[in-house]
């Protein structure tokens, strides 16, 4: 996504072409929101002018004309202005939309106009701008100072939902948060430097896909941003909700108010006030959900598969599909946020084990809840004023629905926090709903400006009005009829028409017969159009009762409308329930689709899995996937595996399987193995094969040190830990060397790892150390072919399996037996490394980068060990006893 800029030079706006009253007046707009396409309304388009024109064109590939000698200009017609709109904002374009706010009728000179809205990648809230399903998030952060550390604040919202919450971070973790986060728009101040804080650099959000939008500094100062939230919170200090006033997230949570405020209400008069859906800020601690940092995130593909970034073969695709719009946004953050409290975990896979064995019950409930529509969303529409008629009957019947959905939750144990939710917010929510189909017609028009969204009956000003409106054509009739008999002129019509209104046609050849009341109107070519005064007073009785009758139509919208506005708190909550109703009957639904079981949560950190499978290959694969058990800090057994075997034989796989399997586990879900037993896992890191972030302007072998450092910092003994063949990325000692050097420092902290590697040597460790074994993935020979069994066994694989299969392979005999002979010399040879050909040793940069993160002791260890002149296990042997040495200093 480009940044969300467009500013213009105020030069572009001089000469001779910019100086007419409506030029002056888009010039006085366009100054007031530079950093905004201006779509300024003239007539039945929206035009654009000067260089937004010509951005307009490339992007949306409408036709650039010009006004004048030298103004580009480009137009939109009003009647599709959404579809034009959202794809500017899909591209992180900014809109400002400028109406007239005059009837062109009542205008001395040019019309007035005002801009009424800007839209914004994050601040979106009508229903044919969103996409179902996803949130649409917008954040802003801000480096601050606490204490001595530097940090980061962070706020996000979701505005068509009304959900904020604020959260603190190290710099080291900002990218993590921010791809948990995923928003559509960031904030972040605009002098911010990148070289101080090189994590909110451009090149470094660049990764998220998200638009960019400077905000004055000031804007982020935690005593304008306090006032501000405890001004529209109403509330003396904001303690109350857990955030305190030195908290270093405040000042992103008042920037990001500031903004939402101002993008809702653009004209200056309207002050804060709106947003009464914005619910209090939650502060987010790190020790509610799991930590999975980008990477792990990436390369588990829990949304998105990391090669092609589809979402078909992620985590998600997996379940099926959630009935509503709530559930379809919430699952998401499920998976992306696994639990850490076992009762919360608990709580929420007895929910689901109540579906799971009463498939009736959850059938039933997807159904009822299926009937619910995107009420979160209508909520917020209904709070920044931009809800439409369809919008509040919608409303009507989801409560309506809700009523079955509750009454099937009701006497269950397992769902009994919900049936009370439910039960509380249909209480305050069914006056509402009542009160809405009594009013509202059951198929409304899609604008309110369309009339015929009240029923008849309800109000008696709107019905006399309608009444005239219905009786105009009787009248009329009678009319007719009455002048033909008083003038005999029998082929007289009355009419009319939009320009002239209300007419009596008579032919020319009768003209001798028109009496003296009838005042001309309008000549046509065989025939003359008169009024009366008669007729003239019922024209004006008919148009006044057409306006009149929208005008008491919008009177009692709005007060509908006012009225749901003060159920906001009840709507979100049952927009809330449901969501979580609706996505743990997904969760079920999975289960029992793909076989799946219950896990067992533990307060150890025992991992121990039984036959797992991989979520996604095995629902793809269905019977041919290979089931694997895997054993960790089981009975004081070994925390750490090194798996080996040969390409291809399912060693990613494993790995992967195992990770997902925890992570659903502290979701809530069912697991796809026979048992699980799983220790409740405080972080997973992964650092999963070479993932290409070159346009991150950073080498792989960079990323994976980073990566590796961030592991080797926060890894604790209640983390799972992935390596897939680490250090690929550098000379073959060098890389063996860290890897080793990694192993132990992971093996130290206890961490829970799984380790898969092409490096054979690194097997010895298991001789040497305690809490190691070796696992090896099994492959037979069978008729001159390779078999892979992926059958994951215990103990190291074979060395020399590469030339081994280069044998079957058919290379010939000669080629094998000079590879096995170089083989036996290297392994031998002193002094001899061996450099791949295809990828360049580390430079010093580099390596002084990874030295930079690791521990201390190793730190020492790597600095003094000469690598080049020692054969591999002889520096292995060097840097281990370099590393004990070291670590005995300390
Ligand atoms: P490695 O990492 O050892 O090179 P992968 O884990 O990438 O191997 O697996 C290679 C392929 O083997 C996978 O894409 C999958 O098709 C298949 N595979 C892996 N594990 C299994 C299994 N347990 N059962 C069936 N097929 C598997
Ligand atoms: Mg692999």
């Amino acid at each position: 996504m480009q940044p969300a800029s467009t500013t213009t030079p105020e030069e572009t706006f001089e000469g001779p072409q910019w100086q007419t009253p409506a030029m002056r007046q888009f010039v006085r707009f366009k100054t007031e929101h530079p950093d905004c396409l201006l779509l300024f309304r003239m007539g039945d388009f929206y035009e654009l002018f000067g260089p937004d024109a010509v951005i307009a064109h490339e992007a949306l590939g409408i036709t650039l004309t010009e006004r004048t000698k030298g103004m580009p200009m480009a137009g939109v017609p009003h009647h599709s202005i959404e579809s034009y709109v959202r794809r500017l904002v899909d591209q992180g374009h900014r809109v400002a939309m400028c109406d007239q706010i005059q009837d062109p009728k009542d205008a001395k000179g040019v019309v007035d106009r005002a801009v009424t809205r800007v839209l914004t990648p994050g601040t979106l809230v009508d229903e044919a701008l969103l996409e179902d399903g996803h949130e649409n998030v917008i954040a802003a952060i801000v480096p601050m100072m606490h204490g001595k550390t530097r940090v980061f604040g962070i706020a996000s919202a979701e505005l068509s939902t009304g959900s904020f919450t604020v959260q603190v971070c190290d710099p080291l973790e900002l990218g993590d948060a921010l791809a948990r986060i995923a928003p559509a728009e960031l904030l972040l101040p605009d002098e911010l430097s990148s070289e101080e804080h090189p994590e909110a650099s451009p090149d470094a959000l660049a990764q998220f896909d998200t638009a960019l939008t400077p905000r004055q500094g000031w804007t982020f100062r935690r005593e304008d941003a306090d006032e501000l939230l405890r001004e529209h919170y109403g509330v003396a200090s904001l303690e109350s909700y857990g955030i305190p006033a030195d908290d270093p997230a405040l000042p992103a949570a008042g920037a990001l108010l500031r903004y939402l405020l101002e993008t809702q209400s653009p004209q200056e008069d309207a002050g804060p006030g709106q947003l009464g859906h914005l619910r209090p800020p939650v502060h987010v601690r790190n020790d509610t959900f799991m930590a999975l940092d980008v990477a792990t995130l990436r390369s588990l593909e829990i949304e998105r598969t990391s090669h092609r970034g589809e979402i078909a073969g992620s985590l998600r695709s997996v379940f099926g599909h959630c009935r509503t719009s709530m559930g379809r946004r919430l699952i998401r953050h499920w998976l992306c946020r696994p639990l850490l409290d076992r009762a919360t975990i608990d709580t929420r896979q007895r929910a689901v084990r109540s579906f799971v064995e009463d498939r009736q019950l959850a059938d039933d409930l997807r159904d009822a809840a299926g009937k619910v529509q995107d009420v979160a969303r209508i909520g917020g529409r209904v709070a920044v004023g931009r809800c439409t008629p369809r919008d509040v009957v919608a409303l009507g019947l989801s409560v309506d629905a809700a009523v079955e959905l509750r009454d099937l939750l009701a006497d269950r144990p397992a769902l009994s926090d919900a049936h009370h939710a439910l039960s509380a917010s249909l209480d305050e929510l069914t006056p509402l709903s009542a009160l809405i189909n009594d009013q509202c017609v059951d198929a409304p028009p899609a604008h309110l400006r369309d009339g015929g969204v009240i029923r008849d009956g309800v109000d008696p000003a709107l019905d006399e009005a309608r009444g005239l409106q219905r009786d105009a054509n009787t009248w009329l009739t009678e009319y007719q009829a009455t002048i033909i008999e008083e003038t005999g002129i029998g082929a007289l019509k009355v009419g009319y028409n939009k320009v002239f209104g209300y007419y009596i046609e008579v032919s020319k050849a009768n003209d001798a017969r028109v009496p003296d009341n009838f005042t001309r109107k309008q000549t046509l070519k065989n025939a003359e159009r008169y009024i009366t005064s008669e007729l003239k007073i019922f024209e004006d009785k008919v148009l006044n009762a057409e306006s009149a009758a929208i005008e008491r139509e919008r009177i009692l919208f709005t007060q509908l409308c006012e009225k749901i506005a003060g159920a906001l708190g009840p709507l979100s909550r049952f927009a809330e329930t449901v969501g979580q109703i609706d996505c743990l009957a997904c969760l079920a639904e999975t289960a029992h689709r793909l076989g799946w079981k219950a896990p067992t949560l533990e307060d150890s950190n025992v991992l121990s899995i039984i036959e797992g499978r991989h979520p996604v290959l095995d629902a793809s694969m269905r019977d041919g996937f290979v089931a694997n058990d895997c054993r960790l800090a089981e009975d004081g057994g070994a925390t750490l595996a090194l798996i080996t075997g040969p390409n291809m034989a399912g060693k990613s796989t494993y790995i992967r399987q195992v990770a997902l399997i925890v992570m659903l586990a502290q979701a809530g879900s069912y697991v796809p193995a026979k048992e699980a037993r799983i220790g409740i896992t405080d972080r997973i890191f992964t650092r999963i094969g070479a993932s290409d972030e070159l346009h991150a302007g950073r080498s792989t072998f960079m990323v994976e040190m980073t990566e590796t450092a961030n592991i080797l910092h926060h890894a604790t003994d209640r983390s799972l830990v992935i390596l897939d063949e680490i250090g690929r990325g550098t000379s073959t000692l060098d890389g063996l060397s860290l890897a080793w050097a990694i192993a132990e420092t992971l093996l130290e902290r206890k961490a829970r790892t799984l380790f898969a590697t092409h490096y054979h040597e690194l097997t010895t460790i298991a001789d040497r150390a305690e809490g190691v074994c070796n696992l090896h993935v099994a492959v037979r020979e069978w008729q001159g072919k390779i078999v892979f069994l992926h059958r994951i066994k215990p103990g190291r694989t074979d060395r020399s399996y590469g030339i081994h299969v280069a044998e079957i392979a058919g290379v010939p005999p000669t080629t094998i037996a000079r590879a096995q002979q170089l083989l036996e010399t290297l392994e031998v040879r002193e002094g001899e490394s061996v450099p791949p050909a295809d990828v360049p040793a580390p430079t010093p940069a580099q390596m002084s980068l990874f030295t930079e993160y690791l521990p201390h002791p190793v730190v020492e260890a790597l600095k003094n060990i000469e690598l080049d002149n020692l054969a591999p296990l002889e520096a292995f042997d060097r840097l281990r006893a370099l590393v004990e040495e070291a670590r005995g200093k300390e």
